[in-house]
């Protein structure tokens, strides 16, 4: 079975960065799976799987504007320390972060000088090229209610506590 729109791909893969730094990677875990064509992955690597199969092993070269997109100055800001509540803020650390139209976003502390916290909303992995090793586990049609959710349920997807709120 070839993989194309609605297919169910299960994937074994490491990502690395230009400096060959492994950032992630699926060995010794489960496969990651996804539902191919709802941008559930980035898309540079979705487009790479595009009419793959299973057992096929690929290395795919992503740039930012198809990975996770390029860092933009503008998501950097300087929040006063007493906005966290008290917590003892570090560089590295990430928080749930309201934006102005309401939407959540993760932010990562990237510095801490005196009462003055920066953080930034970029993606950790915006502006870098990804190199990824893939390995196609497997592939396979998708149940009416994992396209109904947008995403792969069971092993390697999505894991549903109590309500479907989705
Ligand atoms: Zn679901």
């Amino acid at each position: 079975m070839l993989i194309a729109q609605d297919k169910v791909v299960l994937i074994h893969y490491t990502l690395k960065n230009d400096a060959g730094e492994v950032l992630d990677s699926s060995s010794g875990g489960d496969a990651l799976a996804y539902l191919h064509g709802q941008g559930n992955i980035i898309p540079g690597l979705e487009k790479a799987l595009e009419g793959r199969q299973a057992g096929d092993k690929l290395n795919v070269k992503v740039d930012p504007a198809e990975g996770y997109g390029e860092r933009d100055a503008k998501l950097q800001q300087q929040v006063p320390r007493r906005q966290f509540g008290g917590a003892n803020v570090q560089p590295g650390m990430q928080f749930h972060a309201q934006t102005s139209q309401g939407h959540t976003r993760v932010v990562t502390v990237t510095r801490v000088v005196g009462d003055m916290v920066t953080v930034d909303g970029n993606h950790p992995l915006a502006g870098e090229n990804l190199h990824f090793e893939v390995e196609i586990a497997e592939v396979r049609d998708a149940t009416e209610e994992e396209l109904a959710h947008g995403h792969v349920h069971g092993p390697g997807g999505h894991h549903h506590h109590g309500d479907h709120d989705h």
